[in-house]
């Protein structure tokens, strides 16, 4: 099997594989699945199999087509992204530079960038143009970033597609899209990537310690985008929080409610939800730690806050009576309504009065 640069997605890579030893390439794609998961990398691995000329398996990553996929030097090969109509050429070099070097950390240096007309409209005028090696291949990133009016310009060429181009779409919310582009494509959906493989990645690419790894593979949920920016991060820093927003639950409504306004003035939405995914990996560590003896022995490697032993042991005591079962649904029934967008504040007051009543409640 080669797209062995790809993390996980068995089924993605199969289904392109397919396609590529029968010839049969569809002209249109549809990539779909979470932000982070490597659909825009796949891509980029599809685009090189297309122009690889090895005879072997494809793609090879050492021949001329491939390496100028890599490079972004492909005259055939077109990205287009989300970008601000100021962006300079080499503003978008830099952005294509920084996906040569990571497929999984595209820069996004600009707030609210889109896709407009004018780059589905200079689309429309090369795909008229022959491609100069057979093949054109045309990956559009985040392609739910298209307005309305480039949308309906690329429909028109969904519709009538040269022979001998291949559109591939990403996206991370396919039900922005028309419905009309939709069915045009063939979508190939990207599940999340597994903790262990973000784990064992983390070690093996960004040398981060063992320990680091696993804690930034249990909040990074299914995203190795986020897993390589987290690794960047002050995750010392969030662990803390996290732990001072366990003890916050069990003070006075005042401080409560103190403390969760701080909280959202400090941290966006998404920065919530690691807090939270912080809390559960807390709330587990200290299960393994109330478990009884011979059981606790076997489970202590698993233990993520290792260098926190101290602290969660004095909790367990405290708090050994406690209702983890429903502690666990309690924090994954928030993450999930901060998903569907429901107010923080409400969300997290309700969490914080319920998990008092939990945590406090002894058998
Ligand atoms: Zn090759």
């Amino acid at each position: 099997m080669s797209f062995d640069k790809i993390l996980d997605q068995k089924r993605p890579k199969e289904i392109l594989q397919k396609t590529l030893e029968h010839n049969r390439l569809a002209s249109g794609y549809l990539f779909t699945g979470a932000e982070g998961v490597g659909k825009e990398a796949l891509a980029i691995e599809f685009a090189k199999a297309v122009f690889c000329t090895s005879e072997g398996t494809k793609p090879c990553n050492t021949c001329s087509g491939c390496r100028r996929v890599g490079n972004f030097n492909h005259p055939d090969l077109i990205f287009i992204f989300p970008k601000p109509k100021t962006a300079s050429v080499n503003n978008e070099r830099e952005i294509l530079d920084s996906l040569s070097k990571n497929p999984y950390l595209r820069k996004r240096p600009w707030a609210s960038p889109g896709i407009s007309i004018n780059q589905i409209r200079e689309l429309r005028r090369v795909s008229t143009l022959k491609p100069m090696e057979g093949h054109r291949v045309v990956i559009i990133a985040e392609a739910d970033k298209m307005t309305v009016e480039a949308e309906n310009a690329l429909l028109k060429l969904l519709e009538e597609p040269p022979p001998s181009m291949h559109l591939v779409l990403t996206s991370a919310r396919p039900n922005v899209l028309l419905p009309t582009i939709i069915s045009r494509c063939q979508e190939i959906r990207f599940g999340l990537i597994s903790d262990q493989e973000i784990e064992e990645t983390l070690i093996r690419e960004k040398q981060i310690s063992p320990e680091q790894a696993r804690l930034i593979s249990k909040i990074s949920q299914g995203s190795y985008r986020r897993a390589m920016e987290l690794a960047e991060e002050d995750l010392a820093g969030r662990r803390e929080k996290a732990v001072e927003l366990v003890r916050g639950c069990l003070r006075d409504n005042l401080s409560k409610f103190s403390l969760i306004e701080k909280t959202i003035a400090a941290y966006d939405k998404r920065s919530v939800k690691e807090l939270l995914s912080l809390m559960l990996i807390w709330f587990r560590d200290a299960l393994i730690l109330a478990s009884d003896e011979n059981e606790k022995e076997l489970l202590q490697e698993k233990v993520i806050n290792l260098d926190q032993l101290e602290t969660l042991q004095k909790f367990v005591t405290a708090f050994r009576q406690m209702n983890f079962e429903e502690t666990f649904s309690e924090i994954e029934r928030s993450i999930e309504l901060i998903d569907r967008n429901v107010q923080l504040n409400l969300i997290l007051i309700v969490l914080f009065t319920r998990l008092q009543k939990i945590i406090s409640h002894k058998g």
